[in-house]
């Protein structure tokens, strides 16, 4: 009988522990594994029907140029070729790689390396800036790192959970679940959820505030407000550890509850209910996930959340602390290696003189990045505009998934030449290649990811990979041999661990915070059989928690806090464009349904795209239940059927973003969003466009 392999599921951040055990007919079946602490043998709808997804019928099997079968070794000397010519005539800045929290964290490394290191631009960024990227500024901000102080378990050891901006029980579905397991186990344990809709998570809660959409900041301005009025405020840790309260309060103390309640459509004495749990109980987390992140004032909201826990000095102990999830398997994993256009290797800074003069000389880099690069939104406009001559694109679909997609689609298609390493064939953006590089898969590839926690977990591969694909580390150590770099002779995902743990050392011995030193020289078979491990991973161990002893990263060595004045959505409703269009997930499928699309079981939970309506917007429109619907923004329409339900607020439509032009004909609903961003963060405000919905007339 075959051994079941352990790895780690390719979806979410809660990054569980999967056996996988091939069937002998290429296939496999999963369970989950008992011994990972992320998931302690759970696995949601979407991780139990792995096995099923694993069919080869659409994978991309051969490197293509323009269509036509070719070589590795041809399709690498274009693409090198084309990169080379286009920085010697344009300068490093005019080329550029999109990439993707899909990614292991071997493969990130080596596109960061090559791009900020060889290259010598800034322009690498990723998918990850759509998921996370306003949480990575707001703890920069607070603590002077992107360090995430908390852990799984303080979920479940906290007396109140609050959740805001996070659909768990269909995004983080084991997360979800160890939760409302720890609250069966202990009734005095609290939840609160903030959503303006009432989703699977809201049912768990025991008080659930239906915010106006992109209201967050002005709530948690409210709490830090009744905080200080309530004598809440722990003067000794602020006096000892924080910055930057006096400012924070006087912009809190211009929303007394009756402001918020005008701002978050809330009731006061709801306001005043969901107050009082949180200053009552001390051992309190606020998760949150892209209902924060994904707004125009992400990173400030962020921060207003970061605020409450450090004026009450509830951070870095048990079963407290602010808690960002990331949506991606290895959203963290990128974030480890400097996998955005704003960061560098080992979480140093990129605009540190001294962090770049030590990462240079850790590589011995010709020619490293002196400024940050281009941000997804800026990187394709920068397409658009003629400013990127090559784009190489690793496993994503931004054709799809950016704001104002079709207007992505067309930059992309106007770009000079374009490589997409892809899985699949006939994605929206692998159909604008030039070069079309097969990348090996989940299953077939192997390495690390990181999952919300900071636990690294091994994946390892279970098949062989079909036809030529190659794992996407691979494909870029060979672009960069062939440009001529030294520095990419990795012979194995192995090496290139080993190489990240050396310069992550390096970083620990600057005093930062991300540090495996612990694992510096580790050997292939130690590498192989890693155990899940949270990091840092040094001589005296790992840590579960940060902050513990008060001191961060900042030049003063405290954490700061920051004024926030909310914002609302950058997009203005008006009587042409009166409702707030928001986009998210559904629970049985991911981004743009490339794997879960493959398993009929998953598409029957929910089988075609939606827009979720308020009955009193659907009568007003002439909307009934199941009518196809028109939802029309001034950048583009989508045309789903009208889910006519009061769990979506009066003057909101919700539409999941999975659904592609190869599944739906009528249009992918992020070409309908306008490319508002966080001025701080650069991430895309995917949750707060303007729109209309109009019963479809087909006669
Ligand atoms: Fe995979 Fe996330 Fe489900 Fe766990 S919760 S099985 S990581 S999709």
């Amino acid at each position: 009988m075959t051994c079941p392999t352990r790895t780690a599921c390719p979806y979410c951040g809660v990054g569980c522990g999967v056996l996988a055990t091939p069937d002998g007919k290429g296939g496999a079946t999963v369970a989950g594994d008992p011994d990972h602490p992320a998931n302690f043998g759970r696995l949601c709808s979407k991780g139990s029907a792995l096995g099923e997804t694993l069919a080869l019928d659409d994978r991309l099997l051969f490197p293509q140029i323009a269509g036509r079968r070719a070589s590795w070794d041809e399709a690498i000397a274009l693409t090198a070729a084309t990169f080379r010519e286009a920085i010697d005539a344009h300068g490093p800045d005019s080329v550029a790689f999109y990439v993707s929290g899909q990614l292991l964290t071997e493969d990130y490394y080596v596109a960061n390396k090559l791009m900020k290191g060889f290259i010598g631009s800034g322009n690498i960024d990723t998918n990850s800036r759509l998921c996370m990227a306003s949480a990575v500024a707001g703890h920069r901000r607070a603590f002077g790192t992107d360090t995430v102080p908390t852990c799984y378990e303080d979920l479940e050891q906290a007396d109140l959970v609050v959740l805001t901006g996070s659909n768990l029980a269909w995004c983080h579905p084991v997360l979800y679940q160890r939760i409302a397991a720890a609250k069966a186990a202990r009734p005095g344990m609290k939840v609160v959820t903030i959503d303006p809709r009432r989703t699977a998570t809201s049912d768990l809660a025991d008080l659930h505030l239906g915010v106006a959409p992109g209201s967050d900041a002005a709530l948690f301005n409210f709490l830090l407000h009744r905080i200080q009025s309530q004598g809440a405020i722990d003067a000794a840790y602020v006096l000892a550890h924080v910055d930057g309260l006096p400012a924070a309060m006087a912009e809190a103390r211009r929303w007394p509850v009756e402001r918020a309640a005008e701002v978050t459509g809330l009731a006061p004495r709801d306001l005043e209910a969901f107050a009082a749990l949180w200053i009552r109980r001390e051992k309190g987390v606020t998760l949150w996930s892209q209902g924060l992140n994904q707004s125009s004032s992400g990173a400030d909201k962020a921060n207003a959340i970061i605020n409450c826990h450090l004026a009450t000095g509830r951070i870095g102990r048990p079963g407290m602390g602010p808690f960002s999830i990331t949506g991606q398997p290895n959203a963290m994993g990128g974030r480890e290696v400097g996998g955005l256009a704003n960061m560098l290797a080992a979480h140093l800074d990129l605009e540190n003189p001294a962090h770049r003069a030590a990462v240079q000389g850790f590589w011995g880099s010709p020619a490293m990045a002196e400024r940050p690069g281009l941000k997804a939104v800026d990187l394709f406009e920068a397409c658009a505009e003629g400013r990127i001559k090559a784009l190489w694109i690793m496993s994503t679909n931004p054709a799809v998934s950016m704001p104002e997609a079709d207007r992505v689609r067309d930059a992309i298609r106007a770009t000079p030449f374009v490589a997409v390493s892809e899985v699949v064939r006939g994605t929206d953006t692998g159909d604008l290649a030039d070069v079309l590089l097969p990348a090996a898969a989940w299953g077939e590839k192997t390495g690390t990811v990181t999952n919300s926690e900071r636990r690294i977990t091994r994946q390892r591969a279970f098949l062989p990979a079909p036809g030529e694909a190659l794992a996407d580390w691979d494909q870029l150590a060979r672009v960069g041999r062939a440009m001529g770099f030294e520095g990419f002779d990795f012979a194995s995902p192995a090496e290139v661990f080993r190489e990240h743990a050396a310069l992550s050392a390096m970083a620990g011995r600057m005093g930062r915070d991300f540090d495996l030193s612990g694992l510096e020289g580790i050997s292939d078979a130690d590498y192989d059989a890693l155990a899940p491990v949270q990091w840092p991973v040094t001589e005296a161990g790992s840590r579960a928690r940060f902050f513990a002893d008060g001191k961060f990263h900042t030049e003063t060595g405290r954490a700061r806090m920051l004024p926030v004045a909310p914002r609302a959505p950058e997009s203005r409703l008006s009587a042409a464009f009166p409702l707030r269009l928001n986009t998210g997930r559904v629970r049985d499928h991911w981004h743009t349904m490339t794997r879960t699309a493959k398993t009929p079981r998953l598409s029957r939970h929910i089988a075609e795209p939606f827009a979720e309506i308020h009955p009193a917007d659907a009568d007003a429109a002439g909307i009934s239940p199941a009518d196809l619907v028109h939802v029309i923004a001034p950048e583009g329409r989508v045309t789903v059927r009208a889910l006519v339900t009061d769990r979506t607020p009066r003057g909101a439509i919700f539409v999941p973003m999975h659904w592609t032009s190869q599944w739906a004909s009528a249009g992918r609903v992020d070409a309908a969003v306008r490319a508002n961003v966080d001025p701080v963060s650069g991430q895309p405000e995917l949750k707060g466009a303007a729109a209309r919905i109009e019963r479809a007339d087909f006669a």
